[in-house]
């Protein structure tokens, strides 16, 4: 479960959240839709702790991610109490990320060694069966650079599983992708949805496939939640014309 509470973002004098208020219960899958600039990209930043957050809290399963409330004053906590809260949190970013003086199995074995202390055999293993699930079973003594942009992708969402985490962070995965590589990533995410409790946290501009794969649809602008509900209200039976008119310009 996700709680934010009072969250604040601000970079300078430009704040990006301000107040922000919501939950995201276990095993919940919820897309964040929205212009560009209304704060999706920094919400899931902040739960990776890629970002700090200015004012406010998030928890994570009940428990304080950065900052908690002590004798009545906000604190944060420390570094390595933060690191083992986000390794229940994995991450795919637009742009892949994955180690590129690596193979693909070295990119997905390194976290699960030198992080969870996994065995090189069991974290093969593992790898192996991941790449075996989002097809590229094949590809496991390649260098990123050998791929195309949708394989990277597959394999950076491997390489998160590959963590075991309660919670997954897709922010516009299929952004940077050739038009005809996007289906591929996007229906290894639709097989994943369907498979598992993990909950997900979705930025995307694929409005179907957030239909397909969501609960729950959260529409921000200027940082602040506008809509929050099902998909097919959302979509179809939107409250306000902000949220009608950015539709019509992304459907
Ligand atoms: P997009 O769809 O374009 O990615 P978004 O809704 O994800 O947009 P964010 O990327 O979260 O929006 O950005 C929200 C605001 O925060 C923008 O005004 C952006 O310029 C600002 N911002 C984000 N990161 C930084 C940073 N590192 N330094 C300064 N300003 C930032």
């Amino acid at each position: 479960a996700i709680r934010f509470q009072d969250v604040e973002k601000r970079f300078g004098d430009n704040v990006v959240l301000k107040n922000l208020n919501f939950s995201v219960q276990p095993g919940e899958r919820v897309t964040l839709i929205g212009p560009s600039g209304s704060g999706k990209t920094t919400i899931l930043r902040l739960i990776m702790t890629l970002e700090s957050l200015t004012d406010g809290f998030i928890y994570i399963n009940g428990s304080p991610l950065t900052h908690e409330e002590r004798n009545g004053r906000r604190t944060a906590l420390p570094p390595r109490e933060v690191r083992r809260k986000t390794r229940q949190i994995g991450m795919v970013f637009q742009q892949f990320n994955l180690f590129p003086n690596m193979t693909v199995a070295e990119n997905l074995i390194e976290a699960p060694m030198h992080v969870l202390g996994m065995s090189k055999a069991d974290a093969l293993a593992k790898a192996r069966g991941l790449l075996d699930k989002v097809g590229l079973a094949d590809k496991e003594n390649e260098h990123p650079s050998r791929l195309s942009g949708g394989q990277q992708q597959r394999v950076a969402i491997a390489r998160a599983l590959a963590m075991d985490p309660e919670i997954l962070l897709l922010d516009e995965v299929t952004s940077a992708l050739d038009p005809e590589l996007v289906d591929d990533v996007l229906n290894v995410l639709r097989r994943l949805a369907g498979e598992t409790d993990i909950t997900m946290l979705i930025v995307t501009h694929e409005m179907q496939f957030a239909k397909d794969v969501s609960q729950r649809v959260m529409m921000f602008d200027n940082g602040a939640i506008l809509e929050d509900g099902p998909p097919e209200e959302i979509f179809t039976n939107p409250r306000h014309e902000r949220t009608a008119k950015f539709l019509s310009a992304v459907l």
